[in-house]
């Protein structure tokens, strides 16, 4: 559960012993003459020949099929804004931490020292022969999206900026499961999206995919509601112009079936929330603190389904549902890219996995003893084993049918047992 936690922990976390939080940890037998002989030259030089022959056998006889690329430049770090590459190093480690306990994938964490897009994009680009995929990480809009874009074209390797597409990811799941417990369609119900940044327009938009109709939206910025006289709209935040005559978030709210929150803390009152539509959703996401605090919220309004970033109170949207298991099944299957086929399945397997029953060592992690698909449980749990075992695979098939796994998985049992493991 979410502790307070002390400045002087969590320096002595990362400075004890060696110093940060992840190692190089050689995977071959490395004790004898002959192992170094084989490691390294001469023997090494046989696996260079058959790549130099056929350079997809780098996935045979190198570490790049399992090694992703965590990359920021450190322009906008967690909700520390933009503190810069080497103090956005503990982050990128820390989700390098993430991959391996989760889904066994190894990281290389690199921080760049640019904020030039042009730079950025090329710097990358000539990392992909390393790297089976690339996980841009916190880095500022609008820069995240050209940036994102530019690679996506240009590289043969899975890319997805976390920040945009794990968020979306996650809540759309917990979005699909909420409307289906209170038995609303995706298609009709009006979608308050409170931030316009890089969260907010990813989420709209796989929401938009998912069912959502544009015109439902009504997004809000620091400045307001996305209006047609504003004329300080780019080209992201102009597809959310709403037809509707209103000004402000408060206007916004009222009778709206869905708040998404991406913006800042405290800009929800309890006010707003009870004038939205009956069984209203509220998903506050703001980190960490959300835009209205899960008791007020509940207090306004016990009919409301509500979620947070936060681990203290029920249904949590947090990435690490999403990226180790959508990049798992990405590189299980050599994907050139992770496309929309690949995240809606995500999407549909982490809502799904919601509605099983839950296993005793996550109610036991959570202190609960009867976890169940409601109000109070529209998303899985992190701690949750099955989410390898079930998201993994299908972002796995989902890329496979969408025609980019240059290797499709074939004996499936044996993929399953093999992640199980
Ligand atoms: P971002 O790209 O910087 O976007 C922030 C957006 O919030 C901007 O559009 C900004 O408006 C808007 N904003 C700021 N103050 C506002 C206010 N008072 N009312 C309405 N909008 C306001 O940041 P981001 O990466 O999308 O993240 C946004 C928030 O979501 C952060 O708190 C972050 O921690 C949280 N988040 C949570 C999760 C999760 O899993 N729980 C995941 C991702 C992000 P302008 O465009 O006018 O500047
Ligand atoms: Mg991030």
């Amino acid at each position: 559960m979410e502790k307070k936690i002390r400045r002087e922990d969590a320096l002595e976390y990362h400075a004890k012993g060696r110093p940060g939080k992840i190692e190089v940890i050689p995977t071959k037998e490395y004790s004898t003459q002959r192992d170094l002989t084989l490691a390294y030259s001469p023997g090494v030089a046989e696996p260079c020949l058959a790549i130099a022959e056929n350079s997809e056998d780098v996935y045979k006889y190198t570490a790049k099929g399992n090694l992703v690329a965590v990359i920021s430049n450190g322009s906008a770090v967690l909700g520390l804004g933009d503190i810069g590459p080497e103090a956005g190093k503990p982050v990128m480690e820390g989700k390098g931490l993430l991959f391996k306990i989760y889904a066994d994938i190894d990281v290389f964490d690199i921080e760049l020292n640019t904020k030039n897009v042009d730079e950025f994009v090329r710097t990358v680009k000539i990392l992909e022969p390393t790297f089976g995929g690339v996980n841009l990480e916190d880095i500022k809009a609008p820069e995240c999206f050209e940036i994102e874009e530019r690679l996506k074209k240009e590289l043969n390797i899975p890319v997805m900026h976390d920040d945009q597409h794990g968020t979306a990811i996650i809540s759309a799941a917990a979005l699909l499961n909420a409307l289906e417990i209170i038995g609303k369609n995706i298609e009709d119900v009006k979608i308050v999206v409170n931030g316009a940044g890089a969260s907010a327009i990813s989420c709209s938009k796989l929401y938009i995919a998912l069912g959502a109709k544009v015109e439902n939206f009504v997004m809000c910025d620091s400045k307001g509601v996305i209006r047609p006289d504003r004329n300080d709209l780019d080209e992201r935040k102009s597809q959310f112009i709403t037809s509707r005559d209103l000004h402000t978030l408060e206007e916004a709210m009222v009778g709206a079936d869905v708040f998404i929150g991406l913006s800042k803390g405290n800009v929800v009152t309890q006010d707003m929330v009870r004038s939205m539509a009956k069984d209203a959703i509220v998903f506050a996401m703001a980190n960490p603190t959300p835009e209205i605090a899960y008791p007020d919220a509940i207090e306004a309004r016990p009919d409301i389904i509500m979620a947070t970033g936060r681990s203290d109170y029920p249904n949590q949207v947090n990435n690490v549902l999403g990226f180790p298991f959508i990049f798992r099944g990405a590189l299980d299957v050599r994907a050139t890219e992770i496309n929309e086929a690949m995240k809606l399945a995500a999407v549909h397997a982490l809502a799904d996995l919601a509605k099983k029953s839950v296993p005793d060592l996550v109610n036991l992690a959570y202190g609960e003893s009867n976890l169940m698909f409601g109000r109070k449980y529209i998303i899985p749990k992190p701690v949750d084993p099955r989410l390898l075992t079930t998201v993994a695979p299908a972002v796995a098939q989902a890329a496979m049918d969408s025609g980019v796994a240059k290797h499709p998985i074939e004996d499936w049992d044996a993929y399953e047992q093999q992640l199980a493991r």
